[in-house]
């Protein structure tokens, strides 16, 4: 045996059968779970690390507040004192005119906040509520796989914190491992994005320099030439800095020898809209690096399974939307799942036909904004919506829209899209005509 044997005291015993069993007990894992629960149906989460655990990804986005409210969750998180983000700003490497987007100023939102989180804390106040709720949430434990009897999931094996196994039996098998995307890798159906080939580099800085008033909590979004940087400053006065890259601008330093430090240094030097704000910071955290941006997997949902959050896909993060996507998609996975729990079914793909359109329909509206991000026209249009105008002052109000995560119904976010992308075609013809 291996392993630390005095943990297993803490763990919660574990039936041979649930109702369904959820694998990641990060924010799609943990509101699935409760939400399934709230409906009278019995639910294991089973979570691999043990929190508070270190994550990335802490902007969230007020369309997400009615389900957050739902759990009771919005009031804890004013009381564990995150800090109100009440929009986003957008400006170029030099920092010069950065261009405001506040939330209250948008169309169809109805929140006119959301919060900056560390996510180790986040994560934490979401797995206790879970467990303050009753469910039986084990850490430590790894889902090695999902069983299958056929085509049909009907439980999930574990290895528990001393190593051993042990196989549970589930009605429904709910995969919310995040990046890991377990279903995804064991089914074969992960599909990586060549289109975005991207590499991150992240940490946490202390004693960043803040805007002040109501937006001390605003997100910094710069737009460079080796891709884009974020600053999300934190209550207490840290910071999460973090910078996305095209992979050749990566590979061509690290090439030359530069190791991941020397590039972040490189990265900090060509954006002072960033340097400016960490100067007199000191790094909270060793730099961290992600790489295989966006990728889908081809169903999300199959007989007794079904994928949310980034165990189902993941986009590029420049418009925070993770989490949204991850919360949002457990409350509609959650409704067609307590449909044929309720009814005493067996859940098949089919049932969660409604939850695959929802969040395939969302995730194409977010990677039609995502591509055209990555180009230099429409960034200029999209970051400088021009003022005065009423019909530009509605293109922006629908840009505020998407950056609070209002996008669905999709329909009502294409026309600003089709208009945008209009924009930037003009723009480069213009630059074409101007070259000449
Ligand atoms: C560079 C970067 C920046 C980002 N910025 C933002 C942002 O500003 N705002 C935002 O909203 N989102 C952001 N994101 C995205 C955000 O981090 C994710 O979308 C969000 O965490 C998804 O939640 P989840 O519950 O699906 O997955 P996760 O939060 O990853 O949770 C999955 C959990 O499953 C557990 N797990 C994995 N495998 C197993 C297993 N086999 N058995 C048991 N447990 C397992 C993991 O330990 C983990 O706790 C960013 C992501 C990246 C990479």
């Amino acid at each position: 045996m291996h392993g630390d044997p005095s943990a297993m005291s803490e763990i919660p015993s574990i039936r041979d059968c649930y109702d369904v069993v959820v694998i990641g007990g990060g924010p799609a894992g943990t509101t699935f779970a409760r939400l399934l629960e709230r409906r009278g149906h019995a639910v294991l989460v089973v979570e691999k690390s043990r929190h508070p655990r270190f994550c990335v990804g802490e902007s969230l986005l007020p369309a997400t507040l009615p389900v957050w409210r739902e759990l009771g969750l919005d009031e804890r998180f004013e009381k564990a004192g995150f800090l109100r983000k009440y929009g986003a700003y957008f400006c170029f490497e030099d920092g010069a005119q950065p261009e405001y987007f506040h939330f209250a100023d948008g169309s169809r939102v109805r929140d006119p906040h959301a919060w900056e989180v560390p996510r180790s804390t986040f994560d934490r106040l979401l797995w206790d509520a879970a467990v303050e709720a009753g469910i039986p949430c084990i850490d430590r434990t790894t889902v090695r796989e999902v069983v299958f009897e056929g085509r049909r999931a009907t439980g999930v094996e574990l290895r528990l914190p001393d190593e051993s196994r042990r196989r549970v039996r589930a009605r429904l098998v709910a995969d919310c491992s995040g990046r890991a995307t377990l279903l995804g890798h064991q089914l074969g159906i992960r599909e990586p994005d060549p289109k975005l080939d991207k590499i991150a580099l992240y940490c946490h800085y202390d004693d960043v320099i803040r805007s002040s008033g109501d937006d001390a909590g605003t997100i910094a979004i710069i737009a460079t030439p080796f891709g884009w940087m974020w600053l999300i400053p934190f209550a207490g006065g840290g910071a999460s800095v973090g910078a996305l890259m095209h992979r050749a601008w990566y590979r061509e330093r690290k090439q030359a020898g530069a190791d991941k430090d020397a590039i972040w240094a490189e990265a900090l030097e060509d954006t002072p809209a960033v340097s400016r704000r960490l100067v007199g910071a000191t790094r909270a955290r060793p730099l961290e690096a992600t790489s295989d941006f966006q990728y889908r997997t081809e169903r999300l949902a199959g007989d007794g399974w079904v994928a949310i959050g980034d165990a189902g896909a993941f986009v590029d993060p420049v418009f925070s939307s993770g989490i949204h996507l991850a919360v949002t998609g457990a409350h509609a996975a959650s409704l067609a799942a307590d449909v044929s729990l309720a009814g005493g079914r067996l859940p098949r793909a089919r049932d969660f036909a409604r939850y695959t359109r929802r969040t395939r329909a969302v995730l194409n509206v977010y990677s039609k904004f995502i591509y055209a991000w990555y180009d230099d026209d429409f960034r200029a249009v999209f970051m400088r919506p021009p003022h005065g105008k009423r019909g530009v002052e509605w293109l922006k109000r629908e840009i505020i829209s998407v950056l609070a995560g209002e996008v669905s119904p999709t329909w009502r976010v294409l026309p600003a899209m089709k208009i945008l992308l209009g924009m930037a075609h003009l723009r480069r013809v213009g630059r074409g005509l101007s070259a000449r």
